[in-house]
């Protein structure tokens, strides 16, 4: 969330210097004193799925996407859920598929959303079903892929880096974004 008045006493907020540890930082700040509000503006984690099926990588098309854009299956924590909890049960809401065995890749910083990533992949067995949120699919072998310079593209190329494959980034246009709905 990202606020241009006070949400406390609705004055316009101003960027102020605060004096960190890690330094100084830039913040939009309540100018009342009184009032004290500061935006942290802290990112909201998400998890990425790379899911390997029936002995291939797939990659799916999120609906509204440009065409020829295959990406991860992602999706928010729901409260108090445990990281591999929302790569289960995102991976059967939008694929229908079962996962049986998962593995960190890592964490990625997606600045575009004020997001942070936390990238699995993930060994997944049934039948693929798309749900609406998603408009294809598509198969790969793991040399096939080619990572995106964004966030989990780079999920992409550390677990293509740690299978021992060559990684070649390809520039895709941008995704259209969509307003977060939960
Ligand atoms: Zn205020």
């Amino acid at each position: 969330m990202s606020f241009t008045f006070c949400p406390r006493c609705a004055s316009p907020l101003a960027e102020r210097e605060f004096a960190e540890d890690g330094g100084p930082m830039q913040r939009r700040a309540c100018p009342d004193t009184a009032c004290g509000f500061v935006q942290y503006e802290n990112p909201t984690p998400a998890v990425g799925v790379l899911i390997e099926h029936e002995g291939s990588m797939v990659l799916f098309r999120g609906a509204g996407w440009p065409e020829g854009f295959f990406a991860l299956v992602t999706g928010y924590l729901e409260k108090n859920e445990e990281p591999l909890k929302a790569v289960a049960r995102e991976v059967k809401e939008e694929t229908n598929l079962d996962v049986v065995e998962t593995e960190i890749i890592g964490n990625y910083i997606f600045e575009r959303k004020n997001e942070v990533m936390l990238c699995y992949f993930a060994k997944c067995v049934g039948e693929i079903r798309l749900s609406p949120e998603l408009a294809d699919y598509k198969r790969y072998a793991p040399h096939e892929l080619r990572p995106w310079p964004r966030a989990t593209g780079f999920a992409v190329a550390d677990w293509m880096r740690s299978r021992g494959l060559e990684v070649e980034f390809i520039e895709r246009p941008p995704i259209q974004v969509t307003p977060r709905t939960s």
